[in-house]
């Protein structure tokens, strides 16, 4: 993405506004709005089905939208404006932009034939077209930040779920993204490994990074999340920080679901 788009730090750096998308006939979402500030670890939660997959792939693009708008510091996310109407950009434009918005998957996605070093650098070399040099000192002080300094040489397969899903953390933040979205990055580990993905994430919300995180880690929410949103039929039921969310929700959806995964 263009850097200098003018913006202050007062903006939202994630606007989504009026988002609405449908699979076929099947509404997905409905009339989505909500706005993410620079900096903070935003937490959506909500029931199977109810969108929020859906909703963090728009962000980056992954999957288009039907109506509304979505913003990534000021620049319009998967379009461009002609004549008052929505053009997709190219998929070269689209694929720049999307460098610029991390995302790690609920199922990794490396590339098994990389090493772990490789993995990270690849996305700099290829798609920002960065010096080796410059990009291999990086990665290695990346995956020494989540703690996988010992295996910069190993490929995918000789790693545990939580150290390739902390390879996947190390290799979205090598794009140096202005903000990183997870999806259920926790849902398809062994148990012994959710705590050191999540320790990876609480580390890097508190440093700052603007984050937006689907997870049905619900202690996490309570911990680390800035503000809490929770989805149900593809629409946002209610939001407000951890406390309010499971302290007191308002809507009666949300106690429902929070009764049900306890
Ligand atoms: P959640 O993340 O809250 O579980 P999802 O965003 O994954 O919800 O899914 C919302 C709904 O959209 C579900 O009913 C799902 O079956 C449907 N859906 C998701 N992706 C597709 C797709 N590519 N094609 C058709 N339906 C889809």
């Amino acid at each position: 993405m263009s850097a200098g788009t003018g913006n202050s730090d007062t903006l939202p750096l994630v606007r989504i506004v009026d988002v609405s998308k449908s699979f076929g006939p099947l509404k997905i979402l409905r009339n989505v709005s909500l706005d993410v500030h620079r900096g903070q670890a935003l937490v959506i939660i909500g029931p199977s089905g109810s969108g929020k997959t859906t909703l963090v792939r728009c962000i980056n693009h992954l999957e288009p939208i039907d109506g509304g708008r979505i913003f990534v510091d000021g620049e319009l996310v998967g379009y461009r404006e002609a004549g008052g109407r929505l053009v997709p950009l190219d998929e070269r434009a689209a694929a720049r932009q999307r460098a610029s918005i991390g995302m790690v998957f609920q199922r990794f996605n490396l590339f098994p034939h990389l090493t772990a070093l490789d993995n990270v650098m690849v996305g700099p070399l290829r798609v920002l077209r960065r010096r080796r040099a410059d990009v291999q000192d990086e990665a290695v002080a990346l995956l020494e930040r989540v703690r996988l300094g010992d295996k910069l040489h190993a490929y995918p397969g000789q790693l545990s779920g939580g150290q390739q899903q902390r390879v996947a953390i190390a290799r979205a933040l090598a794009m140096k993204p202005r903000v990183l979205l997870f999806d259920e990055p926790t849902s398809a580990l062994d148990p012994e490994m959710v705590g050191e993905v999540l320790d990876t994430m609480r580390g890097l919300a508190e440093s700052g990074m603007t984050m937006i995180v689907v997870t049905h880690e619900m202690g996490f929410a309570r911990e680390v999340a800035d503000r809490v949103v929770m989805m149900d039929a593809g629409a946002i039921v209610e939001e407000g920080s951890p406390q309010a969310i499971f302290g007191s929700p308002a809507h009666a959806r949300t106690r429902l679901f929070l009764q049900a995964i306890r």
